[in-house]
């Protein structure tokens, strides 16, 4: 498994990369230069005769003094190993200058003129011609021939110049001599590069990843370097945010866990001494037994709530469950839950009032939009003002949503502490005193069921006077 592993490294896999494509363009080069190797030395030595033969044809002609004339013509051409033919049609006069060996000239050759290029370049339809090949029954090499036709003193003359080409099998191979050695430099240069280059990029991906490690030991406090590499700043970053969000989560989960164990331990001690206590004393009482049943009861829905909201907020985030839109009545599902809650908190003297638009119709998931409803007003009462009252308002607002909101005059909500209350487990009042706290996920389910409403909602709020909890709906049409 380790072999295995090490070849998909980072190392390997940018090592036999980069190695990869240093070969692939070696085996390009390679591949054109033998195909256009003889054509490019043809074209170079072409280049290089006529400029040759048009320069000596230049002083031969231009210059004022004759002999010094010649001895610059015989320099080039002796340095050039090239052979120059002057050739003047109407006398038939001949002036040669030669540095080849026989075997390697095509147009004179032991005094005697090749005809076979002035017959060619007098039927040319244009004024040069230009041979290439084994122009010479005794040549064993490949020969260029290049001839122009020119008008000099009212004279015409056929000018040739014959240049041999070197053997091209054998530069070919000087080439590829050097080829190799080149081959190699590049490829020791590739391997080096790519280590190099993967080393700068693999130490700070382990680094970055020994300190990632620290999160599953439980501690979150990272510390990234700063690696010069935007993308692997970026990573350091977002595993940094990550883990500060799982830190959070941690330590709501510690407190909710606290919490619901308190919470589900209160009600079964509570139910199991109640009815021990109607075994044992209040059995035959039944106005005190019916009390105690009373209070077993009551307990029981506390339960029941609890392990609901649990189960609920698992289903809402885990994603399975759908939102079934209807339209449905928002002013008599506020109506209702408001005289529900009336009965509830009748003996403490709460006023609950109501500005509520008749005939609202809103399009939307009706059980779930009520159990938001039900959050937020058992919030606004758990903490509600000394004015005793809250407010639900209901209508159409300016950007033509249903705008719902509950509003309590009580403790407030510090502005720093806003963005968290909608967090899963996250309560302001960490003390578990029964009466004031739930569970710290009302809020956080009301959130998953607006958010997969698509709607606003939010929170006003200032300390000491009270918040505004609302949420938005969309009005139903039915021409939708
Ligand atoms: P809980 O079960 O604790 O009420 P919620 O998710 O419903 O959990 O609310 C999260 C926290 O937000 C609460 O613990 C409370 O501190 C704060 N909160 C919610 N509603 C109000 C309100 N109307 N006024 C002041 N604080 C509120």
């Amino acid at each position: 498994l380790k072999k295995i592993k090490s070849f998909s490294s980072l190392k390997f896999k940018s090592w036999s990369y980069f190695v990869l494509f240093a070969l692939s363009i070696l085996l390009l080069l390679q591949f054109f230069q033998s195909i256009l190797f003889e054509q490019s030395y043809k074209g170079t030595l072409e280049k290089e005769i006529k400029s040759l033969t048009t320069q000596i044809e230049n002083i031969y002609f231009k210059s004022e003094d004759q002999s010094i004339a010649i001895q610059q013509v015989n320099e080039i051409v002796s340095k050039n190993q090239i052979c120059v033919l002057f050739y003047e049609t109407s006398s038939g006069q001949t002036t040669c200058f030669d540095a080849t060996n026989t075997d390697e000239n095509a147009i004179y050759v032991d005094g005697k003129i090749n005809f076979n290029f002035i017959n060619e370049l007098k039927d040319s339809s244009k004024n040069t011609i230009i041979e290439i090949g084994q122009l010479n029954e005794l040549s064993t090499k490949s020969i260029m021939v290049y001839g122009i036709k020119q008008i000099i003193n009212e004279q015409e003359y056929y000018i040739f110049g014959n240049i041999a080409l070197e053997n091209t099998e054998y530069l070919y191979r000087t080439v590829q001599n050097q080829f190799i050695i080149i081959s190699i430099i590049i490829m020791i240069l590739a391997i080096l590069i790519s280590v190099i280059f993967s080393t700068m990029i693999a130490e700070p991906i382990l680094s970055i990843k020994d300190e990632a490690n620290k999160i599953s030991t439980g501690d979150y406090n990272l510390n990234f370097e700063k690696y010069d590499i935007n993308e692997l700043d970026e990573l350091a970053e977002t595993i940094d945010i990550a883990s500060k969000e799982v830190e959070k989560v941690d330590v709501y989960r510690k407190e909710f866990l606290a919490n619901v164990s308190h919470d589900l331990k209160t009600p079964l001690t509570m139910i199991k001494a109640y009815a021990e206590m109607i075994k044992d004393i209040s059995g035959e009482n039944k106005e005190k037994r019916n009390e105690h049943l009373n209070i077993i009861l009551q307990e029981t829905d506390n339960l029941t709530k609890l392990v609901g909201d649990i189960l609920n907020l698992s289903k809402y985030q885990d994603g399975t469950y759908q939102i079934n839109f209807n339209a449905f009545s928002i002013t008599s599902v506020i109506n209702e839950a408001t005289s529900r809650f009336k009965t509830m908190v009748k003996q403490d003297g709460i006023k609950i009032l109501t500005n509520v638009q008749d005939n609202l119709i809103a399009y939307g998931d009706k059980e779930r939009i009520t159990e938001v409803l039900y959050n937020f007003v058992s919030n606004g009462l758990k903490h509600i003002g000394e004015d005793k009252t809250l407010t639900i308002n209901a209508y159409i607002s300016d950007n033509q949503m249903i705008r719902v909101e509950v509003i309590d005059h009580g403790c407030g909500i510090d502005e720093e502490l806003l963005p968290y209350i909608w967090d899963r487990y996250y309560k302001i009042d960490k003390s578990y005193q029964r009466s004031q706290t739930g569970t710290g996920l009302g809020l956080a389910i009301s959130k998953a069921i607006l958010e997969a409403h698509h709607v606003g909602f939010g929170v006003e709020s200032k300390i000491n006077s009270g918040s505004t909890f609302y949420f938005e709906l969309e009005q139903f049409n039915s021409n939708k």
